[in-house]
């Protein structure tokens, strides 16, 4: 059991009901305090700026100023898991409302906790590489039905390999960040020649990423069981792509520039830990994976995931309701395979799910799912219809863990599309 995750934990830090953010989350992320970036966590809606907390000698001994006095979380989660699950415990204790070294002191507690309305949230990680993953059966035979055959939606690697590539890390954007439409290549199936020009079918991608806290040295392979010793914690990730592009450019070598102009992710990184009471079981592999590919315990999280577009012309409309549960290959599965040539993982890379779509069509996680190619748009509350977003919809994802005691939040991700120049 880990002390930070009881349940029966009260903060002397108010916390609005239904927060993301309770006492038993306590998330990292970066701030900017006077100019400075400062390592902060969070709770309910305050941050508590860390690089303050520790030179008051309150959070213990053993962490180095410069981790919390960074640009990004890199340099602290690199301290690996145990020191991670450490500061977590030491914050929950100085939270809890049974402990008043930090309540009690005014003048502290003024400099390190903040509310959340007065300090500029920025990007939590210096991010060095991004992977993308294919990893919901559901989403891989969707789109496999509508791009190619609908008898053999899954092509045959499918199941034997959590099918991934390589991403742009470069334009991964904090929520809040506006997206300009992307231009690219366009050939419509009668036309003779492609133009270039913005993209008619933009996407969003509703998936989640973990962010690696330890490296390994190149050659080295990373086991299925070892793979909790990497992974620090979670985001939300919406992974804009242009579908009109992608269709011209993914053969023969995979997505390019479709998906490269940009990606966004929440703020607040979850740890791993503060997910535990939420582990459960997968979809059961058929066939049975190479052995490498084999794990024992729970490696799926229940998380919903909900997806929202607002417009100037209406309030945020939900068009998702999806769960992390369903990913068929798990994190473990997906770090041993990523590493299984010897590639080496690195502190603060990012590794996306790919899109997450459940068995509805509610819980399906793009556009081009859920209107079926455009064949079946959505109807909006204004009478207007999408098939795929337009200039100045704002799309808004919310993702969050909750059962009877307790609900583990990662916070928004919040973007709007600006017109192409
Ligand atoms: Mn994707």
């Amino acid at each position: 059991m880990i002390r930070a995750n009881d349940p029966k934990l009260k903060s002397w830090v108010p916390v609005p009901e239904n927060s993301d953010f309770p006492i038993q989350n306590l998330p990292l992320g970066i701030i900017k305090v006077n100019d400075k970036h400062h390592v902060a966590s969070r709770i309910g809606d305050y941050v508590i700026d860390l690089a303050v907390l520790n030179r008051s000698g309150l959070l213990g001994v053993d962490f180095v100023q410069r981790v919390f006095e960074s640009e990004h979380i890199n340099d602290c989660i690199g301290l690996g898991k145990s020191l991670m699950r450490d500061l977590r415990s030491r914050l929950s204790r100085l939270l809890d409302d049974k402990h008043t070294d930090l309540a009690s002191d005014e003048d502290l507690r003024k400099r390190c906790l903040i509310p959340i309305r007065d300090v500029e949230v920025c990007m939590p990680l210096d991010i060095r590489n991004y992977t993308d993953f294919y990893s919901s059966i559901e989403h891989a035979t969707n789109v496999g039905t509508m791009f190619r055959d609908p008898e053999n939606a899954l092509l045959p690697n499918w199941k034997h390999i959590p099918i991934g590539y390589h991403g742009r890390a470069s334009s991964i954007i904090l929520s809040g960040t506006p997206v300009k439409r992307p231009k690219g290549q366009l050939k419509g199936k009668d036309d003779a020649v492609p133009v270039y020009g913005p993209t008619k079918q933009l996407d969003f991608e509703l998936e989640m990423a973990f962010v690696t806290c330890k490296s390994n040295d190149l050659g080295n392979t990373i086991s299925t069981d070892e793979t909790e010793e990497y992974i620090f914690g979670m985001v939300l990730f919406n992974d804009w792509s242009a579908r009109d592009i992608q269709s011209w450019e993914y053969v023969p070598l995979g997505p390019f520039l479709a998906k490269s102009f940009a990606s966004s992710i929440s703020a607040w990184v979850v740890n791993l830990d503060a997910l535990k009471p939420f582990r459960v079981e997968g979809p059961t592999q058929d066939p049975k994976p190479l052995p490498y590919l084999q794990f024992t315990g729970q490696h799926n999280y229940d998380i919903c995931l909900d997806v929202y577009i607002e417009s100037p012309m209406f309030i945020p409309a939900k068009i998702v309701h999806s769960n992390y549960k369903y990913m068929y290959w798990n994190m473990a599965q997906q770090l041993a395979h990523h590493a299984s040539n010897g590639c080496n993982i690195q502190v603060g890379d990012l590794y996306a799910s790919g899109t997450i779509s459940g068995p509805i069509r509610d819980s399906f996680g793009s556009m081009l799912e859920l209107t079926w190619r455009g064949t079946d748009p959505i109807k909006m509350p204004d009478g207007s219809e999408r098939k795929f977003i337009q200039d100045r919809d704002k799309v808004i994802m919310h993702a969050y863990a909750k059962n009877d005691d307790v609900r583990i939040g990662f916070g928004e991700v919040i973007t709007e599309i600006k017109p192409a120049d």
